[in-house]
């Protein structure tokens, strides 16, 4: 596939992310609060170390297997009149039915490690990736899904037969099955808001001003100077071989572990081998760039790489 001109990217400084969740809501509010798509969450917080979502989907991906129906969650139904029952003096209740066994982000703040000398976790923003070698469109068998002139990957649905070799055929698992309109659907990048010359929404709507967007082709912005120049922001799993374009920064100003005396220690807490297993081995030169950047703006030089990753606003269109 020739490269686009244009490739639009996001870079998740993952430092930043508060795993608030409001790129997710806003994502649903905004695109899949509609028929069929309960269970579909284009954009999503993960919490690591934990199963994802859909549930456990890079070992379905290791196994060549799509994921089960039941690794999206139910979509539990609130009973807001038992709440004016309450009011009725009856014991105060209000559960979801069915009562869930899973769902987006169900191992939130879970964690590893114990309390609280190694306790850890992160959160990670995902979405569809618009990879430069995408795998949906190449497995599609229908050409139902195509890259746009700005990198942005699409499905045609009214050429979507349904097969979902798509879905399969995604290692990061991120196009959803509609079930009542059977077709597949995924992350459009806000394209029709990026027409108009506003960001995604999930960009829009971070708090923690943790998303980065712009065009990695432009050397000048912020995202190529992350991911090319300074080359601390890393692609998931680059060993799925589809170059991905959300790239992320690894967690690497977080709590150290405590010694046995529970005072700070040097050593991280997030474990260096899970950080590798997920970013590769870049990882260790991205996080001593990031390190070094860090101590040199902290005794007064100027780093343009910290300018870069305090910054705001967090888009460049
Ligand atoms: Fe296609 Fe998956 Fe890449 Fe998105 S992340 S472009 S759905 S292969």
């Amino acid at each position: 596939m020739s490269p686009s001109k244009k490739q639009w990217a996001k870079v998740v400084d993952l430092n930043k992310c508060l795993g608030c969740q409001e790129c997710s809501v806003t994502c649903k509010m905004w695109w899949t609060n509609r028929e069929g798509t309960a269970r579909m969450w284009w954009a999503i917080v993960e919490t690591r170390p934990g199963p994802g979502f859909p549930r456990d989907w890079e070992k379905r991906t290791a196994r060549g297997e799509l994921p089960h129906p039941d690794d999206y969650g139910e979509a539990p139904v609130l009973d807001c009149s038992q709440l004016q029952d309450n009011f009725g003096g009856r014991t105060p209740k209000l559960l979801p039915h069915p009562v869930p066994e899973f769902g987006p982000n169900w191992y939130e703040d879970v964690g590893a490690g114990k309390t609280p000398s190694d306790a850890w976790f992160f959160y990670m923003h995902i979405s569809c990736m618009h990879c430069t070698d995408p795998a949906c469109v190449r497995a599609c068998p229908s050409g139902a899904i195509y890259k746009r002139e700005d990198g942005i990957v699409l499905i045609d649905q009214n050429l979507c037969k349904g097969f979902k070799a798509c879905i399969l055929a995604c290692p990061y698992k991120r196009i959803f099955w509609n079930e009542a309109l059977r077709f597949s659907e995924k992350c459009i990048l806000c394209y029709p808001r990026l027409e108009e010359g506003k960001p995604p929404m999930c960009v829009l709507a971070c708090a923690g001003k943790a998303i980065f967007f712009g065009d990695l082709n432009n050397p000048q912005s912020k995202v190529s100077k992350l991911v090319r120049q300074y080359k601390v922001a890393l692609p998931l799993h680059p060993e799925y071989n589809t170059q991905p374009n959300i790239f992320y920064i690894p967690p690497v100003f977080t709590p150290v572990k405590g010694g046995t005396d529970q005072k700070p220690t040097d050593e991280l807490r997030i474990p260096r081998a899970e950080l590798r297993r997920l970013f590769g081995p870049e990882v260790d030169r991205a996080m001593t760039v990031l390190v070094e950047a860090r101590n040199a703006a902290a005794r007064g030089q100027v780093s343009e790489l910290i300018e870069i990753l305090t910054s705001y606003p967090t888009y460049e269109l």
